[in-house]
C-alpha cells in the first residue's frame, strides 16, 4: 500500500474513486483494456450482495439455474430494438478450435434471447407457468469509457427471468423484485434509493417499460443501482414462447427481465465513502470488526493476546478479523482498516487488560467523537447493536445527503444550474425532444419518473406544456 494521501473527494472525486479500489484492494485493472480483476476484498462484498439478493429471491419463489455465454448471433437478431440497442457493444466470436464458424457467436451482453429460446422449448401449458428464473453470471459489453465496477467490458451480475400468462402478472413480478432491490439496497447497503419508471428513450432495449432504482452518489450525479423490465410479449413473439390456455387455445407469454450487477460496489463506495477511504455498510462489510491488539514489547504482548482471542470468540458470530501483523505499527493499521471501511474497530491494550475494558471506534464517525471505552462484558451484544446503529447512521447521513441536493426549480435557467450539483424534480411533458434538449444543454438525463407523484399537473420545465408527470433530470454514471 503506498503512503501517499488518497486524493480527497472535492480536490478529485474521480481520482479519488478510482485509486481507492485500488489500494482498498477491491479490484485492479486487468491486461485487456476495460476489464477489471476482482480481487479477495472485494469479491467478499459481492459474496455478501449476492447472498442478500439470493435470500430475497427464493423467498419469492425463484429458483436459480446457468444459462451458456455463447449464444448464436441469430438469436439477437430477432426482436429488433434488442439487436439495434445491442450491437455496437457485442463481442462477436468468429473462430472456433481454428476454424471459422459456420454462424458466428455471441458472447452473452445479457440473456433474454438464449433464455426465451430455452423457454419457448419448456412452456407447454399454462399449468407450467410461471416460470420463475434467475442467474447468477457474467456478461460482455464491448464499452469504450470503462471504469472499475462502474461500466467494465465484462461484469458480474444476476440477471431473473420470468414467463407469465397474463400482462397483469409479469408487471406485478416486475414490480415485486424493483421492491425487493429497494429494500435490498436500503436495509443491506444503506443506500437510499428512488423508485421509478425510466423513460421511452432510457428504457431496456426491447423493453415494454423499465423501472429502475436511481441513487445518489456523493458527488451527487445519479447511478442506476438496479432495473426490472416488463418485456411484454415482445421476446415471446420473437421466440415464439407460447402456452395453451384452460381453453387449450395457444397464447404468447409475457415475459420479465431484471438485474443487479457488479455495480452495485460502486454505489456503495460513492454513496457512503469519505476523505479516509471506504465505509461499508456493516450488514454486507466482508470484516465487521477488526481488533488490533497494542503492545510495546514481548512481556505486554504476553498480557494483552489472551485477551484479544477471548474478545474474538466472544463475537465469533460476526465477520471479524485479529490484526496480528508484527511488521508493521498500530497506527499504520488504524489507517489501512479506515481505507477499507471496516465499521468497527477494537484496540485492546495493556490498560485495557486490567481494566477489563476495550476502545471502540465506529468507522463512521472519524476521531474521537465515534470512541468509546466499553467493559469486556456482554462484548457481543452490544458490539451488534453497534453495526445496527452504524447502518441506521449511513442511511440516515446518505437520505439527508441526497435530499439536501434535490431541488425543484422554477424555470429552465435554474434547472441548468441545480443539475451542476444536484438532481432536478421537476415536471415533464413526456416528449423525447425536450429530454433531449436537456441533455444536450447539460448533459444531464431524464433518471426515473418516480412513483411517489403529487397531485394535479404543471407545465413541462423544457417547452412548457402541460406536463402529467414529475422526473428527475440528473448527470449519471
Ligand atoms: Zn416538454
Amino acid at each position: 500500500m503506498s503512503n501517499d494521501k488518497l486524493p480527497t473527494r472535492s480536490e478529485n472525486y474521480s481520482e479519488w474513486y478510482n485509486q481507492l479500489i485500488q489500494r482498498a484492494e477491491l479490484a485492479d485493472y486487468a491486461p485487456v483494456r476495460g476489464c477489471m480483476v476482482v480481487r479477495p476484498y472485494g469479491w467478499a462484498l459481492w459474496e455478501n450482495i449476492q447472498q442478500a439478493l439470493d435470500g430475497r429471491f427464493k423467498a419469492t419463489g425463484h429458483q436459480n439455474a446457468a444459462f451458456p455465454l455463447l449464444i448464436p448471433k441469430s438469436f439477437l437478431e430477432k426482436e429488433k430494438e434488442h439487436v439495434e440497442g445491442f450491437s455496437p457493444e457485442l463481442a462477436v466470436v468468429t473462430i472456433g478450435g481454428g476454424e471459422q464458424l459456420e454462424e458466428p457467436l455471441i458472447v452473452r451482453p445479457t440473456s433474454e434471447t438464449i433464455i426465451g429460446y430455452m423457454y419457448s422449448k419448456w412452456i407447454k401449458s399454462y399449468r407450467d407457468l410461471p416460470v420463475l428464473i434467475n442467474q447468477w453470471g457474467n456478461v460482455v459489453r464491448w464499452e469504450m469509457r470503462t471504469r472499475l465496477f462502474l461500466r467494465t467490458l465484462e461484469f458480474y451480475w444476476q440477471e431473473g427471468h420470468t414467463a407469465h400468462a397474463t400482462y397483469e402478472e409479469a408487471e406485478e413480478e416486475t414490480l415485486r423484485m424493483l421492491n425487493i432491490y429497494t429494500d435490498f439496497a436500503k436495509n443491506e447497503a444503506a443506500v437510499p434509493v428512488m423508485p421509478g419508471r425510466k423513460s421511452a428513450t432510457e428504457k431496456f432495449a426491447g423493453a415494454v417499460h423499465s423501472y429502475s432504482i436511481e441513487a445518489m452518489m456523493g458527488d451527487t450525479k445519479a447511478l442506476q443501482a438496479g432495473t426490472s423490465h416488463l418485456l411484454g410479449q415482445n421476446f415471446a413473439k420473437a421466440f415464439n414462447i407460447q402456452y395453451s390456455d384452460v381453453n387449450n387455445e395457444l397464447q404468447y407469454c409475457y415475459t420479465t427481465s431484471w438485474g443487479v450487477s457488479t455495480r452495485f460496489i460502486g454505489a456503495i463506495i460513492m454513496t457512503h465513502g469519505d476523505d479516509q477511504g471506504l465505509i461499508m455498510p456493516p450488514r454486507l462489510a466482508p470484516i465487521q470488526v477488526v481488533i488490533v491488539p497494542i503492545y510495546k514489547n514481548d512481556e505486554e504482548r504476553a498480557k494483552v493476546m489472551p485477551m484479544v482471542e477471548s474478545v474474538r470468540q466472544q463475537l465469533s458470530t460476526l465477520r471479524i478479523k485479529v490484526d496480528d501483523r508484527t511488521e508493521v505499527t498500530p497506527g499504520f493499521k488504524f489507517n489501512d482498516w479506515e481505507l477499507r471501511g471496516v465499521p468497527v474497530r477494537i484496540e485492546i491494550g495493556p490498560k485495557d487488560v486490567e481494566k477489563g475494558s476495550v476502545m471502540v471506534s465506529r468507522r463512521d464517525i472519524p476521531g474521537r467523537d465515534g470512541k468509546t471505552i466499553l467493559p469486556q462484558e456482554n462484548l457481543a451484544a452490544v458490539i451488534s447493536d453497534l453495526l445496527k446503529t452504524i447502518h441506521n447512521a449511513l442511511l440516515e447521513r446518505a437520505t439527508t445527503f441526497r435530499d439536501d441536493h434535490i431541488f425543484e426549480p422554477q424555470d429552465y435557467d435554474e434547472l441548468k444550474q441545480v443539475v451542476e450539483n444536484g438532481w432536478a424534480y421537476s415536471w415533464w411533458c413526456g416528449d423525447p425532444a425536450c429530454e433531449a434538449k436537456v441533455k444536450e444543454d447539460t448533459r444531464a438525463t431524464t433518471r426515473c419518473i418516480p412513483f411517489d407523484q403529487p397531485e394535479g399537473h404543471g407545465h413541462c420545465i423544457v417547452c412548457g406544456k402541460e406536463a402529467k408527470e414529475k422526473v428527475y433530470f440528473s448527470k449519471a454514471y
